[in-house]
């Protein structure tokens, strides 16, 4: 599947083509990321300890480009091997991080090190190789306990898990190494991502992925909460846009933090019926499950919902898909995926 770039971005790239690492290059975002890089001309380094990412997502976006990309098996935890990475590299942007807030819950030293330390060796290692601009996945985890709606950049709260104290860190020290090295970051906060090559296995899978897994196997999927938990659900194209502009963009982002989302609000209830009717549509179910309830997990924020205006101004973002467009392309994914047995659980 051709990787969706905004026609100007891509010309502004293929006009002056750069060498980019992406970290998390076997995960969902990275893999998106080196697909639209390698699309648009530029020249690729992958990087992945494979902790929670795969090989196929890599082998997945290779062929658009292999001569312009190298992957390498690496683990940000070693300032070695950030060193190795960032040699000769134009621009980061750096994805690689344990995500889900109760894994943080139940191993907060395992987000901390591969989040808070993988994240600093990463900066200093760009610092020291004099990387032009570093982009860092940051998280709307990090609005936590503050109560406004939409959140805005400046009004964060307390962060409700380490993952998300593990993501303001990130924040932190990148607004720190601008400050005092001039290194400019970067850092976007995305709402709940969704698209093809999300992970649906495992405790901490997304919620999209996971339920196209469980209605698969003919079972009802599970909520946790009432259902009206709500979240701005952002298709990981996307993402992909907002990176790249950021890159591109002026010294004048450096050190600020921008929302990444639609400004769409999705009830969980509803995203399941859209997903559910999907597959009835596609022919892969023959009718809607009801939603199993759980207890709400501890965490969790109970609405969330971005003003992406600051993108918008900085950099031009423009979200090209809104949630029920993003999820009939995810879904077309997930349904021809299921040919390939080993894509979907
Ligand atoms: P993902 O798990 O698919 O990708 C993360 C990748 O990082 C994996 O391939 C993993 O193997 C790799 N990784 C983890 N620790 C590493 C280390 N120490 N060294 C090298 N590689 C390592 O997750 P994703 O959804 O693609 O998320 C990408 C980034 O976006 C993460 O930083 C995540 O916290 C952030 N984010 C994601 C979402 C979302 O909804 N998916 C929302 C907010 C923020």
């Amino acid at each position: 599947m051709a990787p969706f770039l905004p026609d100007d971005l891509a010309a502004t790239l293929r006009a002056a083509p750069r060498t980019w690492l992406v970290t998390g290059a076997a995960g969902f975002i990275g893999s998106h990321l080196v697909e639209g890089l390698l699309y648009a001309g530029q020249t690729v380094r992958g990087l992945d300890n494979l902790s929670t990412g795969r090989m196929e997502n890599v082998e997945a976006v290779r062929d658009v480009a292999p001569e312009r990309y190298t992957f390498a098996e690496a683990d940000l935890r070693s300032l070695d091997a950030c060193r190795d990475a960032c040699a000769g590299v134009d621009v980061v942007l750096h994805q690689a991080a344990l995500g889900s807030v109760p894994r943080s819950v139940a191993d907060p030293l395992a987000t901390h090190t591969n989040n808070v330390d993988g994240t600093l060796n990463v900066l200093v290692a760009a610092r020291d190789a004099g990387v032009s601009r570093v982009v860092f996945a940051s998280s709307s985890s990090v609005y936590g306990d503050h109560p406004a709606l939409p959140k805005v950049e400046a009004n964060v709260g307390t962060p409700l898990s380490p993952y998300a104290v593990s993501k303001r860190t990130g924040e932190l020290y990148a607004r720190t190494f601008w400050d005092h090295y001039g290194l400019s970051t970067v850092g976007l906060r995305y709402f709940n991502v969704f698209g093809a090559r999300q992970d649906p296995d495992g405790p901490y899978a997304a919620v999209l992925p996971k339920w196209i897994a469980t209605l698969v196997a003919g079972e009802a999927p599970t909520v946790y909460g009432d259902g009206e938990t709500s979240r701005d659900f952002c298709y990981v194209a996307n993402v992909v846009q907002a990176n790249l502009r950021a890159a591109l963009a002026g010294p004048e982002v450096s050190g600020r933090v921008f929302n990444v989302a639609v400004g769409d609000r999705t009830t969980l209830r509803e995203l399941y019926a859209a997903v559910a009717e999907g597959l009835v549509a596609a022919g892969v179910i023959d009718s809607v499950p009801a939603l199993k309830t759980a207890d709400f997990r501890p965490g969790d924020i109970r609405h969330s919902l971005a003003d992406t205006s600051a993108a918008r101004a900085a950099f031009g973002y423009s979200p090209t898909h809104r949630v029920a467009d993003g999820l009939r392309e995810a879904l077309a994914w997930y349904v021809a995926s299921l040919a390939r047995p080993a894509a979907v659980g």
